[in-house]
Order: structure tokens, then C-alpha cells, then sequence
């Protein structure tokens, strides 16, 4: 039976979350108040069974698991991936444009935002500052949640055809923030910053700013059913990976749920899913490259990330025959071009630990003359070797500033992850 029980937990986590870091930050303290420990790249580890640990890579990407009763090379790991990273804008350095008697802060993109929907929002800001201690230099987090932003679209009357041509926006001209009034600049925000932060102006020699929407996460529609809110790509599929974690129990194989930043640019990062991150922590864990190498023949991933639901006013955009809904469960991606990893065999594992924890699924196929999106399964998979399905949850308005899921969604899938972790289900070699 699905309950709300997880939902409370996840307005507060997608509250909390303005950027991966803050949300790695999120997870890294939900694991802690549940026995983790967390590694460092840097030591020696010697992990003996039913170790619960976690390694974060530069703040903003997390691998967390519980090592299984059995070697690595004889039972293999079962692991869930999704992305911390979401769309949206950073704030450019030397950002100040002057503009009429309005200061305003040039931005830069940071993956696809649909951009008119960040028009006419209370837009905050949060990231990291670097702050250099005599000769070492570290990061540390803030979050501001007052509206200092605002992107402000033109009045109808000053474009008349906006609502019959569409609301059509230049990244770069139509984007800058307002911001003051008043004479203040970038110095002040840097200022406003480092007072969130509680750090010294004086010690700051970096920083990274996203702008964010801190409208709180909210349920919706007529009884409840619906989750309003910001980043649910991905920040959804990684609370259901991490929620798995803890629900699962003792079993043979190694349970690991990867998540990571910079999906959105690509992944080629040093804690993308085209880093080595989750290779190497694989590889230490098991103890030895042969032992390694057959712990990866033997280990099975879910990929999970946003799935587009049929959006019931724009349905000739959808393929004719997979109609994935909102409340409908999870969804099996399929793409003829690979760009996603489900087939015919990993698609069936999926669908049976679906079966087992009682749990409908549904299938995403592109229309043939509108291209898909990728993730973070192939990147991984064709990489390492481990057996993938691509799969997610039904989502509308993806990349949205504010998007739509549905609420029993969520604990299907995170009553699939957990089956699929115990490592119930096999694939026959
Ligand atoms: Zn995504």
C-alpha cells in the first residue's frame, strides 16, 4: 500500500537543497543520523561486511553503501544512480550592468532552464564562497532565502504578440537580475553572502552563486496528489535511491546508491558520472582488480531520473501508444539509439522487482520526430560495464523553475529501488 510517509521528508529536503552541494550536504547528515561513516578518498579503508559508509567528491556528488555479507566478486553490488544537479543560472564574474537607474547582475546558463519560467519569480541565491586561511584555501556553503532577484518580463503592452508568437528570450540580453534601485552592487550581494555564511569579506578569494527559487515545495491539486516544486529533476530520484539505502537489509551483494553532480553539462567533470568516482570507490571497496573486474560483470544499476509524463494539454507530443501519467508508477525509458540503457533483459529485472514489491510501471518511448534526452546510465554503463535500465519518475514541465510530479510516485519507486537492492532478483549470465 502507498502512504504519504515520505513526502513530509521530501518538501523539507527539496526546501533545503537550493544547489547539489547543499543537497550532498542534506544527505550526508541523514546518513550520519542513521550509523554511516564517512570515508575520505584520501585514507587507507579496510571494509569489512555490513559496513555503512558514504565518500563525498568536491561537496556536490555522494556514493553511499552498505557493503554485502558476501565478497564483491562473487555477489556483485546493486546500484541506484541519479543526479544532484539541476538547470538553471550562475551568477558571471564582473557582473555588474548598470542599467538605467537599475543596477543589474549579468548571469550565465548552466544547463537547458526553460527560461520564461524563471520571468516574474522571487529569486534568491545560494552556493559556495572559497575562503582562504593562510596558505590553504576551502569551501563553505550559503543559502539565502530572501528575494533579492528578480528577472522582470516586458509588459504585454509593450509586446503585444507575446501571447499569440510565445514568450521568446535572449539568454544573454533579457536575463541580467534586477536587483536594486538604489546605487548597490555586486560587492553588496557578495557582502549579504558572506553574512549568511558567517565568514569575513576579507578572507573570500572565490566563489560559485546559483540563483533559486525558494517558493517552498508544496502538495497540490484537489486532494493533494500532486508535489509543486523546484529540482525535482533530480533531487526526487535521489532521495528515493537514498530512502532504498536505508529501507533495504542485510544481503549478500554490496548496495550503493551514486549520485552525482554535473549531469546537466555533460558529466565530464571530476565528480560527474563521467569522472572515475564511482570506478575507483568500486575498485577499493573490492579489494583487488580482479576481484573488481568480476564484481562488475556481476553488479546490476538502476539509473533513475525524470520521466516525462503525458501532459494532457499538449498529448500530440507523445508517442501514440506509452502514455506515461502522473500517479501511474515508474517508468521504464526506452530508446532504439541507446541513449537510454534499458533493454530487453535489464528492462525485465526492473519490471519483476516492480511485480515483487506490488508495484505498477509504466514505459517512456520518444515520438520518432522529436528527439529524447540522455543521463547518467549510459555514461556510467558503457564505461564500467554493469548492466543498466534507465528508468525514472513521471514528471511535467521538466527543467521548469517549477515542476509537477505525482505523489504516490514516489514511494513506488522507492519500494522498486529497495527490492532491486536486496538483490532478490538476478539477471542469468
Ligand atoms: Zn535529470
Amino acid at each position: 500500500m502507498i502512504t504519504d510517509r515520505y513526502i513530509p521528508d521530501l518538501l523539507s529536503f527539496l526546501d533545503s537543497s537550493p544547489t547539489a552541494s547543499w543537497a550532498v550536504t542534506r544527505l550526508a547528515s541523514k546518513l550520519d543520523e542513521n550509523g554511516f561513516t564517512r570515508l575520505e578518498e584520501g585514507n587507507s579503508w579496510n571494509i569489512a561486511a555490513n559496513v555503512r559508509f558514504y565518500i563525498v567528491r568536491s561537496g556536490s556528488s555522494i556514493i553511499a553503501g552498505v557493503t554485502g555479507t558476501e565478497t564483491f566478486g562473487t555477489a556483485g553490488c546493486r546500484i541506484i544512480g541519479a543526479h544532484t544537479d539541476s538547470p538553471g543560472f550562475r551568477i558571471k564574474p564582473e557582473a555588474d550592468r548598470k542599467k538605467e537607474n537599475i543596477n543589474v547582475l549579468g548571469v550565465e546558463l548552466y544547463g537547458s532552464p526553460i527560461l520564461a519560467t524563471w520571468f516574474d519569480r522571487d529569486l534568491s541565491l545560494a552556493g559556495t564562497l572559497a575562503i582562504r586561511e593562510g596558505n590553504t584555501v576551502s569551501r563553505r556553503s550559503f543559502m539565502i532565502r530572501k528575494p533579492i532577484f528578480r528577472m522582470a518580463s516586458p509588459a504585454i503592452h509593450l509586446e503585444r504578440e507575446i501571447n499569440k508568437k510565445g514568450f521568446k528570450v535572449n539568454p544573454e540580453t533579457n536575463t541580467p537580475l534586477l536587483f536594486s534601485s538604489s546605487g548597490a552592487a555586486f560587492d553588496d550581494v557578495l557582502s549579504l553572502a558572506c553574512k549568511s555564511a558567517d565568514v569575513e569579506k576579507d578572507s573570500v578569494s572565490g566563489w560559485s552563486m546559483e540563483i533559486w527559487d525558494p517558493q517552498p515545495a508544496t502538495l497540490g491539486g484537489i486532494e493533494d496528489d500532486f508535489i509543486f516544486s523546484g529540482r525535482l529533476d533530480n533531487l526526487a530520484m535521489c532521495h528515493t535511491g537514498i530512502e532504498a539505502l536505508l529501507a533495504s537489509e542485510e544481503c549478500a551483494n554490496t548496495r550503493l546508491v551514486s549520485l552525482f553532480n554535473s549531469e546537466e553539462a555533460g558529466s565530464r567533470t571530476l565528480n560527474g558520472a563521467g569522472s572515475a568516482f564511482l570506478d575507483t570507490i568500486i575498485e577499493r571497496l573490492a579489494g583487488g582488480r580482479d576481484e573488481y573486474f568480476r564484481c562488475l560483470s556481476r553488479s546490476i544499476q538502476i539509473s533513475a531520473d525524470g520521466a516525462h509524463a503525458l501532459h494532457p494539454n499538449y498529448s500530440e507530443k507523445h508517442d501514440p501508444g506509452c502514455h506515461p501519467v502522473l500517479n501511474g508508477g515508474p517508468v521504464i525509458k526506452v530508446n532504439a539509439m541507446e541513449k537510454y540503457t534499458s533493454n530487453d533483459i535489464t528492462s525485465a529485472y526492473f519490471r519483476t522487482c516492480a511485480d515483487k514489491s506490488g508495484v505498477d510501471i509504466q514505459y517512456f518511448v520518444n515520438r520518432n520526430d522529436i528527439p529524447c534526452g540522455s543521463t547518467i546510465g549510459p555514461v556510467t554503463s558503457a564505461r564500467m560495464g554493469i548492466r543498466s535500465v534507465d528508468v525514472g519518475n513521471p514528471l511535467l514541465s521538466m527543467h521548469s523553475v517549477r515542476e509537477t510530479a505525482g505523489k504516490s510516485d514516489h514511494e513506488a519507486m522507492i519500494k522498486v529501488m529497495t527490492e532491486h537492492l536486496r538483490g532478490s532478483v538476478s539477471i542469468s549470465s
